[in-house]
C-alpha cells in the first residue's frame, strides 16, 4: 500500500509535485469542472465561509490532488491531507477532524477506501461539523459531542459510484474529470518544459501527448524519460526523432498502451479466447490486483474501443485483436 513507498516512488512523486499547477488559472483543460469550481469558490469567497464539500472523481493521474491543493490556495486556506487506506480506526479520522483550524481544507484520498466506521463518523462532521467522542466500552459507553471548526471537505474517489450514497450525498459539488484530449496535453507539456527547462520541439509534444492516455501525469513523465534518453543516447534536443526512440525504449506503443495495458488485451485474446472473462480471473492472469486493471488500465481500454464490459465479464473487440495483430478466432471477437 502507499504507506511504504519504494525511493523510486518517492523521487518521482518530487518530480511530479514541481509541476504541479498551483493556481486554478495555471491549470490546464477540464473546462467544465474549472468554470463550476472556480464559481463554487467565488462564491463562498464573496459570502466570506467555506464552501460546500467538494468531491473529484476520475481516473488516476487527471488532476484530483492538483485540484485539491488548489481549492485550498484559492481559499488563501491550508491543506490537510490523508486518505481512505491511512485511516485504519474511525479514531483515526477524529483526531485528524479535531485538530482541523477554521476554513482548513482537508483532503481524503481514495474516499472510497475509508472503514465502514470512519466513514459514518465523517458524515456527521461534514453534516453537522461535530464529532462524537465515544468514552468507555459496552453498557457504560457515552457518546462526549466535540465541535469542529467549519472546514472544507475534499474528497478524491477513482470511481464515484464506489461511495455509499449516504457520504456522496454529503457533497455539494461533485467534479468529473475526464481523460485530456491531446491538445490540452500539449499545453500540459510545454508547460513542464519550461518549468524543467527543457527546449521541447513542437512535434516531439504532440508525440509525447499522443502517447499518454489522456493523462498529464503519464505525458509528465515521458516527458522526463524522452528527456533521460536525448541527454544520454541523442543529441540533448528534444525532438520528434528523440520522441519516438526515447518512448520505443520504454515500450510505449503508438497508442499509448504500456507493458499492463498490452499484457491484459494479450492475455484477454490469447489465454480467454477475447473473453468474455471475469476482471479477477484476468487480473489475475497477469499478477495484478484487480483494482489496477480496474483503475489504471481498463478506464482508458475501454474509452479506446480496445475492450469491452459486459455483463460476463471483459471481452475483446475487433479493434484489440487488430492491434495486437492476431486473428480472432471464426466466432469470436465482436
Ligand atoms: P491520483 O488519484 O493517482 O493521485 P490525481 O488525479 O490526484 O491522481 P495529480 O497528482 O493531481 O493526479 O496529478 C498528476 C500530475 O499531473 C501532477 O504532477 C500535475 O502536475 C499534473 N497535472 C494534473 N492535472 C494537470 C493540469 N490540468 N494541468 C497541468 N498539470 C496537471
Amino acid at each position: 500500500d502507499r504507506v511504504v513507498s519504494s525511493s523510486a516512488d518517492e523521487l518521482e512523486r518530487a518530480a511530479e509535485a514541481a509541476l504541479r499547477p498551483r493556481r486554478l488559472h495555471e491549470f490546464v483543460g477540464q473546462p467544465v469542472v474549472r468554470d463550476q469550481l472556480s464559481l463554487v469558490l467565488r462564491a463562498a469567497m464573496s459570502r466570506g465561509s467555506a464552501p460546500d464539500h467538494v468531491l473529484l472523481s476520475g481516473p488516476p493521474g487527471l488532476g484530483k490532488t492538483t485540484l485539491a491543493m488548489i481549492i485550498a490556495a484559492e481559499l488563501g486556506t491550508s491543506l490537510r491531507v490523508t486518505s481512505g487506506p491511512a485511516i485504519q480506526h474511525a479514531g483515526d479520522l477524529a483526531a485528524v477532524l479535531s485538530s482541523l483550524t477554521e476554513g482548513e481544507v482537508l483532503f481524503i484520498d481514495e474516499i472510497h477506501r475509508l472503514a465502514r466506521p470512519a466513514e459514518e463518523l465523517l458524515y456527521v462532521a461534514m453534516e453537522d461539523f461535530r464529532v462524537d467522542i465515544i468514552v468507555g466500552k459496552g453498557a457504560g459507553a457515552s457518546a462526549i459531542p466535540l465541535s469542529l471548526p467549519r472546514f472544507t471537505a475534499v474528497g478524491a474517489t477513482t470511481r464515484a459510484g464506489l461511495l455509499p450514497a449516504p457520504l456522496r450525498d454529503r457533497f455539494g459539488f461533485t467534479g468529473h474529470l475526464e481523460f485530456y484530449d491531446d491538445a490540452d496535453l500539449e499545453k500540459v507539456l510545454v508547460r513542464s518544459a519550461k518549468l524543467l527547462g527543457i527546449e521541447l520541439e513542437g512535434a516531439a509534444a504532440g508525440e509525447i501527448a499522443s502517447r499518454s492516455r489522456g493523462t498529464p501525469r503519464i505525458a509528465n513523465r515521458l516527458l522526463r524519460r524522452v528527456r533521460d534518453w536525448a541527454e544520454v543516447l541523442g543529441t540533448g534536443h528534444l525532438d520528434l526523432a528523440a520522441a519516438r526512440s526515447a518512448l520505443g525504449v520504454y515500450e510505449v506503443d503508438e497508442r499509448g498502451l504500456d507493458r499492463l495495458d498490452r499484457a491484459v488485451l494479450t492475455a484477454l485474446c490469447t489465454r480467454f479466447g477475447g473473453g468474455p472473462v471475469g476482471l479477477s480471473t484476468l487480473a489475475v492472469s497477469v499478477g495484478e490486483e484487480p483494482e489496477t486493471v480496474e483503475t489504471v488500465a481498463e478506464p482508458f481500454l475501454v474509452r479506446e474501443g480496445l475492450m469491452a464490459r459486459s455483463p460476463r465479464g471483459r471481452v475483446a473487440t475487433s479493434q484489440t485483436w487488430a492491434h495486437l495483430g492476431l486473428t480472432p478466432p471464426a466466432a469470436g471477437g465482436t
